[in-house]
């Protein structure tokens, strides 16, 4: 239930006056909610940029370029001759030089109105030059003196749709800004003005900085968004946290045998993050923890061992990948080890069909399969466990955070273990995992060879397949990955039939082809004629992104390297470099290349550092992609810019911890405030959280 004191937010902005059925529909799509924009979402629309009308230059100090506003002289009025489509000039001065004012299409009447010939006008307008004088087209205002005193010194300029001014937009938000007042206080921060202020600040500024998201008003709003979030995140880890308390410690059996099993010795951070992961199994609390690893940086060890400590005390775990592939993969890593060590694995995809499923799922609610590897196809209904204890989920952000939840809810207190391999930055962990604590796999193993990462045009595609012709008489293995077309995923496979035709003409049947329409078997057949080096290069649209262990391939061809993030280039080059020879990526890009694509390319070229690309990719993107926002179904900012805003996190976090402790309930005084801020940035998942008990 929505607090009252938030009814003036929440009205329709169709009742706004000077807001009627007509202009709905394009600030419905200009606010982002076609169903019916309300007040607080016009509230929340902010400037992109301000005009400052408090320049008040002379004539002869204008610069082409300037938004000047200036008091001139009326002198005389040149209108258009008939018929004639040359505009209307108004020649006016003032004591340093002389200006002309120019309007297309103008109405004679009208101009002796607005400029009268011997007064004195104050116009205002972009400046430009035109024979060395100074002149103003379609000036945006022409005021007099009493005019000019209401005209406010900076004015916000807004980003618009189309059917909508920046008068609209203004006018709008004026009246929204009266139509509603100052809210409860739920603490902010320490100087910042009331959240109705805040707003009143920014649309309203009395200089260009409060219109920016460093001034003072905007950076209490992105606080308040970003507490909003954190405090969302605070209560539902409190709730989960709260209800557990079955700490898991195994005996080290099967660990020891594992480990003895394994052909290498533990990179230190493997050692280290397994030990924050036994502890957070030996504690009290349910474990939500990520690990972050750059590909390759092995992660699924980590995985497995873990999943060992918890087998041994007698209980299941889960492993959940995103694709078919990945989790055979896993499978393919696990079960030589697993087999040695007496652990008993099975695999649980959408393939394992009819009585064989029937089996596997028996046994799964009997106890007899210790460790279940599998996809999407884990969390259905009709799958259950004798006692998960473990839910490890691959490549968190293909997942939303429902999913992780659902396979949560198949066992009694389970802990969360969640990998990405692509390194997430630190204020985005904080940002969208909240509480969730972190390990990270910086160190690669042992013997990793550098990727040699090189950029070509696409008009040199002769040369590299040529070069290719060498590199296949040597032996080597090579991946192809096609274009990314935006449109729709068959005209991705057609780049990719076309690619794999036009190499077939070259190198005949060493040329396989993977793709997403492929069915299951077809797709392992393709894969499994590569890995066996039937084939030796492999053409493939992004399904084989990620994951994929062919250590013998030593070369990657990435076509349309432009079209992809740094994050996936870095996985997709990680598909090579797991074997001993010396491992090329070649970057093909299709001129002209934008400045931040080259920018991608070149990061990539200088770098194979997950964590530090994936700094840059923030930088050079914006976080509302990184994470791809719209696939995962995580929430982006409506006012915060964590480039701007970036520092705020911390300290919205220890305050929403800090709340969380004191008053877990929200029932006190600032609590119940607080409870109107989850409203307002729609968290409101959290109140319903709280409202269920
Ligand atoms: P990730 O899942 O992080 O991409 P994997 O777990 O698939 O990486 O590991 C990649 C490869 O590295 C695998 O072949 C794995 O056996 C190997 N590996 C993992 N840990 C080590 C280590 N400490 N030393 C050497 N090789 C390792
Ligand atoms: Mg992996």
């Amino acid at each position: 239930m929505r607090p009252d004191a938030l009814n003036p937010y929440f009205a329709a902005v169709t009742d706004l006056s000077g807001i009627g059925p007509k202009l709905a529909r394009p600030f419905g799509r200009l606010l982002g909610r076609p169903e019916g924009a309300r007040v607080l979402d016009l509230l929340l629309h902010l400037p992109s940029s301000t005009l400052d009308r408090r320049a008040r230059p002379t004539i002869a100090q204008l610069a082409a370029g300037d938004l000047a506003t200036l008091r001139v002289h009326v002198d005389r009025h040149v209108p258009t001759p008939p018929g004639s489509r040359a505009p209307y000039r108004v020649y006016a001065h003032d004591e340093t030089g002389d200006l002309a004012l120019i309007f297309f299409a103008a109405d004679r009447r009208r101009m002796e109105h607005m400029l009268p010939v011997g007064e004195d006008r104050w116009v205002s307008g972009t400046v430009q030059m035109y024979d060395g004088l100074p002149q103003i087209v379609h000036p945006d205002r022409v005021l007099d003196d009493a005019g000019i005193a209401r005209l406010p010194p900076v004015e916000p300029v807004y980003p618009l749709v189309e059917g909508l001014g920046q008068g609209h937009v203004r006018r709008a938000i004026a009246g929204a800004l009266q139509k509603t007042g100052p809210l409860p206080d739920w603490g902010s921060l320490p100087g910042a003005p009331e959240f109705h202020a805040a707003l009143a600040g920014i649309h309203q500024p009395q200089d260009t900085a409060d219109a920016t998201p460093a001034g003072t008003g905007w950076r209490r709003l992105a606080y308040d968004e970003l507490l909003a979030g954190q405090l969302a995140l605070a209560l539902v880890r409190a709730r989960t946290v709260r209800k557990t308390g079955r700490p898991v410690t195994g005996t080290g059996v099967l660990t020891a045998k594992l480990l003895q099993a394994l052909p290498f010795a533990l990179t230190s951070s493997q050692e280290t993050a397994l030990e924050a992961i036994r502890a957070d199994l030996g504690s009290g609390n349910r474990m939500l923890r990520l690990l972050q690893g750059d590909v390759g940086s092995g992660k699924t060890v980590v995985a497995l061992l873990a999943a060992a400590t918890v087998i041994e005390a007698g209980h299941q775990a889960a492993i959940m990948a995103p694709t078919e592939i990945l989790a055979r993969q896993h499978l393919k890593t696990i079960a030589p080890l697993a087999e040695a060590a007496g652990i008993r694995v099975a695999v649980l995809t959408g393939r394992e069909k009819g009585k064989a499923r029937g089996a596997l799922l028996d046994a799964l609610m009997q106890g007899e399969i210790d460790l279940v590897i599998g996809t999407h196809a884990l969390f259905q209904e009709g799958v259950g466990f004798r006692d998960l204890a473990l839910a490890i989920v691959d490549e968190q952000h293909r997942f939303g955070v429902h999913q992780r939840l659902a396979l949560a809810a198949k066992g009694e207190a389970v802990d969360v273990l969640v990998m990405t391999a692509t390194p997430i930055p630190r204020t985005l962990v904080l940002t969208y995992f909240g509480d969730m604590d972190s390990s990270e796999l910086r160190e690669k193993p042992k013997g990793r060879k550098p990727i040699d990462t090189r950029m070509v045009a696409m008009d040199r595609l002769d040369e590299v397949i040529a070069r290719l012709g060498h590199a296949l008489q040597e032996g080597r293995r090579v991946y192809w990955i096609c274009p990314l077309v935006e449109e729709s995923e068959t005209s991705d496979l057609a780049a990719a039939q076309e690619r794999f035709e036009d190499l077939r003409q070259h190198f005949g049947a060493a040329v396989g082809l993977v793709h997403g329409k492929m069915k299951g078997a077809e797709k392992d057949a393709a894969m499994a004629a590569f890995a066996r080096g039937e084939t030796r290069i492999l053409v493939a649209t992004t399904v084989v992104e990620v994951g994929v262990d062919v250590p013998e391939a030593s070369i990657i061809v990435i076509e349309h390297a432009e079209r992809f993030g740094l994050a996936q280039l870095h996985q997709l080059r990680g598909r090579v470099g797991r074997g001993d020879v010396a491992s090329t990526c070649l970057l093909v890009y299709r001129r002209p290349l934008g400045e931040v694509a080259r920018a991608r390319l070149e990061a990539l070229r200088e770098s194979d550092d997950g964590f530090f690309l994936a700094e840059k990719d923030l930088e050079l993107r914006g976080e509302g992609d990184l994470l791809g926002t719209r696939q995962s179904g995580l929430p982006g900012f409506r006012v915060a810019r964590l480039e701007v805003h970036g520092d705020l996190l911390e300290r919205a976090r220890a305050e929403a911890r800090a709340v969380v402790a004191a008053d877990p309930d929200l029932l006190g005084e600032r609590g119940r405030a607080l409870r109107l801020l989850l409203h307002i940035f729609e968290r409101d998942v959290a109140v319903k959280l709280l409202e269920a008990g």
